[in-house]
């Protein structure tokens, strides 16, 4: 982060804006945060772990949505065509695992289902599982280093760019996926037309995204791991049926997704909260526990919503 130092200035200074799900003015100054005149690439890293920090944010009044107030926001276009995230390239294992268990609830959803579109496929992890399971899959990712990565480690067919895209203009696909993505961007009413233009008639849209009224989020509170700088917009339930209310989706299906980390890649993260650095160095040092910090574990935490949605009937 350049030119970044944390706001003592209080919350009410900041004017208030237009909340970016349902268009309401009644929004206020919710939680002050970095104040960034400039971003770099790194703060966006998906693996970045200043839990917690996060640029100032407005609350909405009508559908409870919190978003970031920023004046940096209009360069994260750029800062994820240069992202690079090295440490993500070293915990593919789980998050494999992870993307095969949301390609199974695709499926389940949409038994059909012979095509598949990833947006913000990152390393095509998800493009290659769901080739895996039989769908003709494709992605689309802004970074230049991730979407070659996605081709050369993968094998995955991961267009470079953002939606819309001229490769992908006259496709259709029966399940779109957005994993993780909606909260990073400062339009998500336009990126969830952008999918839906996507969608083949009777398609699905399998979106994940972190549940801010969560238990993850009750819990820990600001100290939540999605309160972050690359997250600037922040969902719940509510605020989630607002957006699709908006853009014409309907949900058919909400479920939790089922995460699965290297036990190290767990606990190194645990650290933000719990004094056990003292056992991750140990652990380098004793055989045993290296190879059980080694394993993948599985957790199913009620932290993010897994939402199947498809085009809303007409009504009458
Ligand atoms: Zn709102």
């Amino acid at each position: 982060m350049t030119d970044a130092t944390a706001s003592d200035a209080p919350t009410e200074a900041r004017a208030s804006t237009r909340c970016w799900v349902c268009g309401s003015t009644d929004t206020r100054p919710w939680r002050a945060g970095l104040r960034a005149d400039e971003l770099s690439s790194d703060d966006l890293c998906i693996t970045d772990t200043r839990y917690g920090t996060t640029l100032s944010l407005d609350r909405c009044g009508d559908c409870g949505f919190r978003f970031a107030s920023s004046p940096c926001l209009d360069q994260l276009g750029a800062l994820y065509e240069n992202l690079e995230d090295p440490a993500y390239e070293g915990s593919q294992e789980g998050r494999r695992l992870q993307m095969r268990s949301l390609v199974g609830r695709a499926r389940q959803a949409v038994p059909t289902a012979v095509t598949a579109l990833d947006v913000g496929a990152a390393s095509g992890l998800l493009v290659a599982e769901a080739n895996r399971a039989g769908l003709a899959a494709v992605g689309i990712e802004p970074s230049r280093s991730l979407a070659r990565l996605a081709q050369e480690q993968n094998g995955a067919d991961v267009v470079c760019g953002v939606l819309p895209h001229p490769q992908l203009e006259r496709r259709h696909f029966d399940v779109v996926f957005l994993v993780d993505v909606i909260e990073h961007v400062v339009d998500p009413l336009t990126l969830l037309r952008c999918c839906m233009d996507r969608m083949a008639e009777g398609g699905s849209l399998v979106l994940v995204t972190p549940d801010m009224s969560g238990l993850a989020a009750g819990l820990l509170g600001s100290r939540c791991w999605h309160y972050r700088l690359a997250h600037v917009g922040y969902f719940d339930r509510r605020s989630l049926e607002a957006a699709f209310e908006r853009v014409g989706l309907e949900a058919i299906g909400w479920h939790r997704p089922v995460w699965f980390f290297p036990l190290e890649y767990l606990a190194a993260r645990l650290e933000v909260y719990l004094p056990i650095a003292w056992l991750n160095r140990l652990a380098l040092r004793i055989p045993p526990l290296e190879w059980l910090y080694r394993r993948v574990v599985r957790l199913r935490i009620p932290d993010s919503y897994v939402v199947v949605a498809k085009r809303a009937e007409p009504s009458e």
